[in-house]
């Protein structure tokens, strides 16, 4: 048979056509009318679609670009910062704390589990500058509590900010920035927004705005302050990835159409395809036998499955790509061999998680795993879908065929009492 590449990779994700075009055709210089048009559109949008009404900001660079941005416009070196770490994500905030000469604290957690909020509660001090941490950790498949993290914050009294590396997060993961006071919140472009690689983008808080005013880490590039400044003016300090920004625009538009043009709504709806697709897959590969490894709080981003015992997890990984031209990956740094991982955010829908649910049967089955038999997997996930997808349509389609959400009161008059 034929192959056709697919990408089931938790970054870079599977393109958006209409992404590709807009692309194709941004043929634009960014110091004119045209672009600032763009921009200050996508930028508009992107405010709507992190959910927030603190000003997002967009660089070009990969997500880690962002990361850097937020310890070097927060922290001074000297300053006490905590990170709470279970992965190779977190470990990034260590690291990048460290060079950027902070103290650094770490609450951690085990591979595949998320943190203990009392062990959080305890690691705060009253010095504590900065709190970082992932909303999902993609290295092993976790969704870590942003919320409950951001109540132990308020509650404690201390002014720390809370920085959250939401790039695997956003779309896949209800977050709410403000109502929960979350400082800084990140994303990037090839997660859940489906164009290539190359943009990220942070939302700010007015608290980290003032921060950055007094916090003595050096900064040129990625010097958030000027790129504020030039955004106000539909601009970016440096050249700006046209390409990526247009089909960024793309992008936010196709999620928007998804609910009739209203952005948030959609992005709402991106999240809920990403957990069907993530529940359908929980099912399938636990129907094959494997075990996940990240049962308890398993985030929508991606699945990590252990192999059989005794089986080098790359098994999975070298069959799909070969016999399918699937492509799903490894573990990461030490984990690799010991796990792999199913992307399930942006542009993935029904249909992908169905055809690699025969696929992963497909091996299975000349893998001999014990108890296997064709049917299992696929089943499982048609009942997850089955019982998932009436109660999503529901939420858009109400049977009067007014928009959810409406008053089931309009036009009643109720008995007087
Ligand atoms: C992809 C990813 C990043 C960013 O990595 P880059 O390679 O710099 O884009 C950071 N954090 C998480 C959780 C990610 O999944």
């Amino acid at each position: 048979m034929i192959r056709k590449t697919r990408l089931f990779t938790p970054g870079p994700t599977p393109l958006l056509p209409a992404a590709q075009f807009a692309m194709a055709a941004a043929d634009i210089h960014h110091r004119t009318p045209e672009f600032r048009a763009l921009y200050t559109k996508v930028l508009r949008d992107l405010k709507t679609f992190v959910g927030t009404k603190n000003d997002v900001i967009l660089l070009a660079s990969s997500g880690t670009g962002a990361m850097e941005a937020s310890v070097s416009n927060l922290t001074s070196p000297g300053d006490r910062v905590l990170v709470l770490s279970a992965g190779k994500f977190g470990e990034r905030w260590v690291s990048l704390a460290k060079a950027f000469g902070c103290d650094v604290d770490v609450v951690s957690a085990p591979y595949g589990q998320t943190f203990d909020l009392e062990e959080v509660r305890r690691a705060l001090k009253i010095e504590t500058r900065a709190v970082f941490m992932q909303a999902t950790e993609t290295s092993t498949g976790v969704r870590h509590c942003v919320s409950g993290v951001a109540e132990v914050l308020k509650q404690s009294g201390k002014d720390a900010v809370l920085v959250v590396d939401a790039i695997t997060g956003l779309g896949t993961t209800h977050i709410n920035m403000d109502g929960w006071g979350v400082d800084v919140l990140i994303g990037g472009s090839q997660k859940a927004v489906m164009i290539p690689p190359g943009l990220s983008y942070l939302a700010v808080s007015d608290r980290a705005w003032e921060l950055m005013e007094i916090s003595l880490n050096p900064r040129y590039y990625f010097d958030l302050r000027k790129e504020r400044k030039s955004a106000a003016k539909g601009e970016s300090a440096y050249t700006p990835a046209v390409a990526l920004i247009a089909a960024l625009g793309a992008a936010l538009d196709y999620i928007a159409a998804q609910a009739d043009g209203d952005l948030a709504a959609g992005r709402a709806k991106l999240v809920e395809n990403a957990e069907t697709c993530a529940a359908m897959t929980r099912a399938a590969v636990e129907a094959l036998g494997l075990k996940l490894f990240a049962p308890e709080a398993p985030s929508a981003a991606a699945t990590a499955v252990l192999p059989p015992p005794g089986m080098d997890s790359g098994v999975f990984v070298k069959e799909l790509k070969n016999r399918f031209a699937a492509v799903i990956t490894n573990g990461q740094g030490e984990m690799k061999g010991q796990i792999f991982r199913i992307a399930h955010l942006g542009f993935f829908d029904y249909m992908d998680t169905i055809a690699l649910v025969g696929a992963l049967e497909q091996v299975a089955s000349s893998l001999k795993l014990p108890g296997f038999a064709f049917g299992k997997a696929l089943v499982a996930a048609q009942n997850v879908f089955a019982s998932r997808a009436p109660d999503e349509a529901a939420r858009h389609n109400c049977p009067c065929g007014r928009p959810i959400g409406h008053s089931a009161m309009a036009g009643v008059s109720l008995p007087a009492r």
